[in-house]
């Protein structure tokens, strides 16, 4: 049964349904999204409102998103999310196998490809007509850096498939920029380690047996549907990425932590 609270809200929102609907129905404009929701890693992954959450999420089973959200900030979360269903299709090994450095990296990098393919779904949608969720990125507390990267380099004039190489290139760099990221989703991933460590010890055997390279991540940052990386080879930013983490600064509590 609803709090009084939560009728109100939801008379003005709308019901968590009907903004779910409206949130698929427009990211659906975007072939990126399409080719995502059309895979069968999708098949089984259930996409709803969470109210249990404080930050939106991507699992095997689920994609979780916040209750109370304009339409646009929904569909900018939703495109992130859908970004990860994915990315670990693209790779020849398992995460699971990489060392302590290189499971930081790897989460960074897959932060990174999410925001970056969220907001080349959301000039999608902005070519079909409707840019208030790529202008809702744009004031974003938490990725406005991103997107400012990305949309400063955007020529809206280009409609060619040219059009998003650049701008994702710029925002996917533009990521690790910025330090606040690296301290929230390493804290999040050390966090992760020692879960596993404590509850699931069998799986840490092989730790460390797998190495990141420069060529995965590439892997990684390709659009789903798409033959080629949008990162390019031998760009000295990409070698810089796979450096050793310096050990987690202070994580600043000034803006809400991003999602997953
Ligand atoms: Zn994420």
């Amino acid at each position: 049964m609803k709090s009084v609270i939560e009728w109100l809200l939801g008379g003005i929102a709308g019901d968590d349904d009907d903004i779910l609907q409206r949130a698929l129905a427009s990211i659906r404009k975007s072939e990126i999204a399409r080719n995502i929701l059309a895979g069968d890693r999708s098949k089984n992954i259930r996409i709803f409102i969470d109210h249990q959450t404080d930050t939106p999420y991507c699992n095997d089973k689920a994609i979780g998103l916040l209750p109370w959200m304009s339409i646009e900030h929904l569909v900018g979360d939703l495109a992130h999310e859908v970004a990860h269903i994915d990315q670990d299709s693209r790779l020849d090994f398992s995460p699971s196998n990489l060392s302590r450095d290189d499971f930081l990296i790897y989460r960074r990098i897959i932060e990174a490809d999410a925001d970056a393919t969220a907001l080349a779904i959301c000039d999608q949608i902005a070519q079909s007509g409707d840019s208030a969720p790529l202008d809702a990125l744009r004031v974003s507390r938490q990725r406005k850096d991103i997107a400012a990267a990305f949309y400063q380099s955007l020529d809206i004039s280009d409609q060619s498939e040219n059009r998003r190489r650049l701008p994702l290139q710029n925002s996917f760099f533009a990521w690790f920029d910025n330090p606040w990221y690296s301290s929230i989703y390493d804290a999040e991933s050390l966090g992760i380690l020692a879960h596993v460590a404590q509850k699931r010890p069998e799986e840490m055997r092989k730790w460390g047996t797998e190495k990141l390279t420069a060529d995965a991540v590439r892997r990684i940052a390709t659009l789903p549907g798409s033959a080629e990386s949008y990162l390019p080879e031998n760009d000295p930013r990409l070698a810089a990425l796979l450096e050793p983490p310096s050990p987690a600064s202070p994580i600043s509590r000034n803006r809400p932590v991003p999602g997953c």
